[in-house]
């Protein structure tokens, strides 16, 4: 808590909190932004799995036809102002399970197209669960063109501690392969309990042998929510587990591609979490815009009641200072690796020279980061404490703002010092 507090303060030049109200706007400014990315959360699950922190319910047909109906309302809403259509980069779908409702991909795809021109592609999360040459067919004919695949380890040890089973992952990763999708992304765990560097370095060898273009992985997280078991390990073996991971993934001659992704060279990224704004749908989906971030309630029923009654689901609202919103593009540009001079200025609307030129030129005289023309790339020893400081905020923020919003359907106020 204390770390937060004083990086905010420092950062900010402010000691005002983030503050999330409960207030917000049936109208959002979107349409002058330039990389605007768009995403889709569909919370339906077969089965809870205990580590998972994610906004999901289990799965209920009618439930599911029913948020259908409202999903669409919701894109018809922020939409119904739009002059004309809007390029964007491209479109996410995540959740919960987004394949237990594959039949219904098409016709939310087709309403984003009546608004949207989606760029570079369009990306799936899928459970091991649904890979079936069928589901892979609908999906390619819905116009998708990237997975993610939630295995989180090939090893059956790992996985029982997770509370997942094994299940014929190498045939269906083979299978996603061959179904031609332009990225493959495997998802990976690592500090699972038990688990070893060699368990971990095998789970990226198989994946990168049976198909997969890109990992993303991440340390095992207890959220204070969760229902697990088994805890993780230290944050001292998490840092050497991740350390292994890189020496290994560049003996492997594969790039990483950001503080926990690593990529087959020459290929496209999936990647949901860094773009430099976007439109969330649906039950608990974010918003970031220039000067706001804005999160959609976790309850269902009152995300369906909101919509129903013309009204956009938000349930909080973050208003930006500058600072604040500097610090946040630098946030998520420090997971990517790179931090672009010129999109910084396009954002904040000052030049990060200007706002944080001592922090740069310490960053730079401790190799922390190292200029190539107008992007600042962070080394591997910045990255590393990226890592650490994410898990810190993980703790302090973003359970605390899961917590009180899988509680409360439309919180008055949540403050993060
Ligand atoms: S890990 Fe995936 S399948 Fe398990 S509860 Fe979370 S979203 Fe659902």
């Amino acid at each position: 808590m204390l770390l937060t507090s004083l990086l905010r303060v420092f950062l900010t030049r402010s000691t005002k909190p983030f503050v999330f109200e409960g207030t917000y706007k049936n109208k959002l400014d979107f349409e002058t932004l330039d990389d605007l990315g768009l995403y889709v959360h569909i919370p339906f699950c077969r089965s809870l799995c205990s580590f998972c922190p994610y906004c999901k319910e289990i799965y209920d047909k009618p439930k599911a036809d029913s948020y259908k109906i409202a999903l669409l309302k919701e894109i018809d809403i922020v939409c119904k102002n739009m002059i004309g259509k809007k390029q964007v980069t491209s479109l996410y779908f995540g959740g919960g399970t987004p394949a237990l409702m594959i039949d219904d991909l098409k016709d939310i795809i087709e309403r984003l197209k009546q608004y949207f021109i989606i760029k570079n592609g369009i990306g799936v999360e899928l459970h091991p669960d649904d890979i079936n040459e069928e589901n892979l067919q609908k999906l390619k004919s819905a116009g998708v063109t990237m997975v993610s695949i939630g295995i989180q380890s090939f090893d059956k040890n790992c996985l029982e501690k997770l509370g997942r089973k094994s299940d014929s992952f190498i045939d269906k990763l083979e299978m996603v392969k061959n179904s031609g999708f332009d990225v493959v992304d495997v998802d990976l765990i690592f500090a699972i309990p038990a688990q070893t560097n060699e368990i971990l370095e095998n789970d990226i060898k198989t994946a990168f042998d049976h198909g997969a273009s890109q990992i993303s992985t991440y340390p095992f997280i207890d959220f204070t929510f969760a229902d697990n078991v088994y805890k993780p390990m230290s944050g001292k073996i998490k840092k050497i587990m991740l350390k292994r991971l890189v020496g290994y993934s560049s003996k492997m001659n594969i790039d990483r591609t950001s503080v926990w992704t690593f990529s087959k060279k020459g290929t496209d990224k999936y990647s949901s979490v860094t773009r430099d704004t976007f439109l969330g749908f649906g039950a608990s989906a974010t918003t970031l815009l220039k000067n706001s971030f804005k999160i959609n309630t976790f309850s269902i029923a009152g995300y369906k009641k909101r919509v129903e009654a013309d009204a956009l689901p938000t349930s909080l609202t973050l208003n930006f200072t500058k600072r604040q919103r500097a610090v946040y593009y630098l946030f998520w540009s420090a997971y990517s690796m790179k931090i672009d001079i010129d999109k910084f200025e396009n954002i904040v609307g000052m030049p990060l020279n200007k706002m944080f030129g001592l922090e740069c030129f310490i960053a730079e005289k401790i190799g922390f980061i190292r200029k190539n023309n107008h992007i600042y790339e962070l080394t591997d020893k910045a990255a590393h404490m990226y890592h650490y400081i994410e898990q810190v905020y993980t703790t302090a923020y973003i359970d605390k703002m899961w917590n009180v919003s899988r509680n409360v359907e439309f919180p008055d106020k949540i403050i993060l010092r």
